[in-house]
């Protein structure tokens, strides 16, 4: 098995070995010599010590320089044998540094640089021009749960298995690495024209990480996701090719799919996209590049215009202007549509606060919105701010927005009912569309979606759901709107269904600030002639 336990690296001999073997070495032919010159000093010492003694003298002289010898003998030996250790401390310090700079301590599995050196050997090991490096990237779900409710040192041990569940697939041909705290990875050498048996591995390894496990006294049981790679060997960055296989993880992740995912092309497209929305978002939010427009809500029975929705549009300096589809799904992921919505809805009561003041004016807040505590006091405090009628404003609200954290919701619209604004359940149909919802809530209109509408004038179930709708609404008192009426057929059906609000494209787009106060502005103009045409409305000046 390839973690990194077995590391080569260790191995190596250091140049700092080197010198102290070299150092050594050169010590041990120093004291030789000296020795040397002892001992022909002392052999020279030792015949005049003789002539002396005949002579009868002192012999203390040569005693001195046998001592001297033996004495030097003795050091030059243990200062051998302390560089000896010496150098046999600093090689194991080195090896286990080596071993630490490439495995990670939990689990033993190659760390991110280890992975990368242990997978770059693999490719250049592999001696075939066609030979792929599979990468399959694994993230383990949730296991930051698995940590708060039972612990660390669980959590330790769960990986610790998991680690083992990894590496009992694969061999010395292959690398297992743990590069984040929940994120293992799996290197493999295949040939190319058995790249599909990739799949197999990486399935293989999701089970085996996704079995139980016992840990202590409990039995833990984890999901997974992964994401597949694949590259020739011969040219292959393992940076780039661990980054492809984290990105198909990625899209395993968000579409909950519990089998490996390949990596495409595709993904790394729609990331760097997502990517630059990301940025342009937080650039546009610093420099007022998201506005208002606003879209007619038409009174029915008699055509005039009874208020607008406000939808927020990017005034993009390159793309010009962008619809909310682009931006809206990305503010949410990173956060920032509370900070979004609120500049384009103060920014449209700024302005809606001077138009005529039977006009309302209806927002779209987001299901993410909802989670915030303090919604319903931001609102309010736009209100403050813009001098708009609490009465005139219209939240809109779609049912997954409430039902995520009823009491939260119910707290947040209650404190905005107390002021006087209005509620809306917003593309009512597309969701749970549940009965029990529309009575849970105050709401004060229902906003049939335009999904209805598309075949309205030919499509008997559409007819008959929007009827029920109505027909139930009325029966609460509530007023029903209907979008995304688009053209004549679908007005001329609606009308007879019982609805009393309408919106969509043959009523009027949405438009800037501007037109919508042009358009109201004509809207008073007419109705202040006294005998306006019988069949001169709001419906006709908008579309005209
Ligand atoms: P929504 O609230 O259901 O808005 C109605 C959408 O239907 C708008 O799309 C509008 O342009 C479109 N529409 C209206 N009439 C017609 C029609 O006759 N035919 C067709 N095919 N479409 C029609 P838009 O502007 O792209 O907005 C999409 C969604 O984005 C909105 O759906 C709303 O949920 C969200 N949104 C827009 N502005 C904001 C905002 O400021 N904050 C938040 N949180 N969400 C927003
Ligand atoms: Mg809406
Ligand atoms: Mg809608």
């Amino acid at each position: 098995m390839a973690s990194g336990v077995d590391n080569d690296a260790g191995k190596a001999v250091s140049p700092r070995l080197v010198k102290a073997r070299r150092d050594a070495v050169v010590l041990i032919v120093l004291i030789a010599a000296v020795m040397m010159l002892i001992w022909n000093g002392s052999a020279f010492v030792h015949e005049i010590t003789i002539a002396h003694a005949a002579l009868g003298q002192d012999v203390s002289l040569a005693s001195a320089a046998l001592t001297l010898n033996v004495a030097l003998i003795l050091f030059g030996w243990r200062r051998y044998g302390d560089l000896q250790h010496e150098a046999e401390m600093r090689a194991d310090g080195e090896r286990r540094a080596a071993l630490l700079a490439t495995t990670e301590p939990t689990t033993g599995l190659l760390n991110r640089k280890g992975f990368a050196d242990r997978a770059g050997a693999l490719c250049a090991s592999c001696g075939s021009a066609t030979a792929q490096l599979v990468i399959v990237s694994i993230q383990i779900h949730r296991f930051k749960t698995v940590n708060d409710q039972h612990g660390h040192e669980t959590g330790d041990a769960l990986l610790r298995e998991l680690a083992a569940a990894l590496t009992a697939n694969f061999d010395d041909s292959s690398a297992v690495g743990r590069l984040a705290a929940d994120e293992f990875a799996i290197a493999v050498i295949m040939p190319a024209d058995e790249i599909e048996r990739a799949e197999g591995l990486a399935d293989a390894a999701l089970h085996g990480v996704s079995r139980p496990f016992a840990i202590g006294e409990r039995i833990i049981q984890v999901g997974a996701f992964a994401g597949i790679a694949a590259a020739p060997a011969a040219q292959t960055r393992i940076p780039d090719l661990l980054r492809r296989a984290d990105i198909a993880m990625d899209h395993a992740k968000s579409g909950r799919v519990a089998r490996p995912v390949w990596f495409d092309d595709g993904m790394e497209r729609a990331l760097l996209a997502h990517g630059e929305i990301e940025q342009g978002i937080r650039f546009g939010l610093q420099h007022g590049q998201f506005v208002p427009y606003f879209e007619p809500q038409v009174d029915l029975a008699s055509g005039n215009i009874i208020g607008f929705e406000v939808l927020a549009r990017w005034k993009h300096p390159l793309s010009g202007s962008v619809g909310p589809d682009v931006f809206i799904p990305v503010a949410e992921e990173i956060g920032l549509i509370g900070q979004l919505s609120e500049q384009v809805i103060g920014a449209a009561l700024r302005e809606a606060a001077a138009w005529d003041p039977t006009i309302t004016i209806s927002v779209n807040i987001s299901p993410s919105q909802f989670a915030d505590g303090w919604l319903a006091h931001r609102i309010v405090r736009l209100l403050t701010e813009t001098g708009f009628p609490a009465e005139r404003l219209v939240i809109e609200v779609t049912e997954s927005s409430l039902f995520a954290d009823v009491d939260l919701a119910r707290s947040i619209v209650t404190s905005l009912k107390n002021q006087g604004v209005r509620l809306a359940l917003d593309d009512f149909g597309t969701g749970f569309s549940s009965l029990a919802h529309l009575r849970s809530l105050p709401f004060d209109v229902i906003k049939i979606d335009r999904s209805f509408l598309s075949d309205v004038h030919e499509n008997r179930e559409s007819i008959a759901i929007i009827r029920a709708v109505t027909t139930l609404a009325n029966a609460l008192s509530v007023p029903v709107c209907i979008e995304g009426i688009e053209a004549e057929p679908a007005f001329r059906t609606v009308m007879g269904l019982g609805c009393e609000i309408g919106q969509g494209w043959y009523f009027g787009k949405a438009m800037t600030a501007d037109d919508a106060r042009e358009l109201l502005s004509s809207r008073a103009r007419r109705l202040e002639e006294e005998a306006p045409p019988a069949d001169c409305n709001d419906l006709t000046a908008a579309r005209s």
